[in-house]
């Protein structure tokens, strides 16, 4: 989608610290990061909200949890722990409306969250 930030990065017409590429996904660092390690792990393909998944995304999903996953492993975070997160629509806080998984770690992560 033209008007979409997050279409607009995996394209490569904004620019982003990228941390993961493969055919499906892109993972990136969140440019206001709310823990020392805060990634965003998003599909290539534009899917607005967690509400708008169909069955076939389920392998796609799992892979952005296996992603976020490898990548808290390759930053040294997997063992301390790390939070993982989808915001879906206005009660959950979500501003940008292309899919992604927030990836937390690095700080002892109060719950339940704001
Ligand atoms: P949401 O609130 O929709 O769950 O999360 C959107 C996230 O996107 C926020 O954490 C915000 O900081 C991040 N974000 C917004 N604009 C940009 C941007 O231009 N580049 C990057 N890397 N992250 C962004
Ligand atoms: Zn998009």
């Amino acid at each position: 989608m033209a008007d979409c930030l997050f279409c607009r990065i995996v394209a490569g017409d904004i620019p982003a610290a990228l941390i993961h590429q493969d055919d499906d996904l892109v993972a990136f660092n969140d440019i206001q990061p709310q823990a020392p390690l805060h990634v965003l792990i998003v599909p290539r393909r534009h899917i607005a909200t967690v509400n708008d998944l169909t069955a076939p995304d389920e392998v796609l999903v799992g892979r952005m949890l296996r992603t976020a996953s490898a990548i808290a492993q390759a930053h040294g975070h997997a063992g301390r722990g790390y939070r993982t997160v989808f915001n879906c629509n206005a009660d959950a806080g979500q501003t940008v409306f292309h899919l992604h998984l927030h990836l937390l770690a690095g700080r002892g992560l109060g719950w339940p969250p704001g």
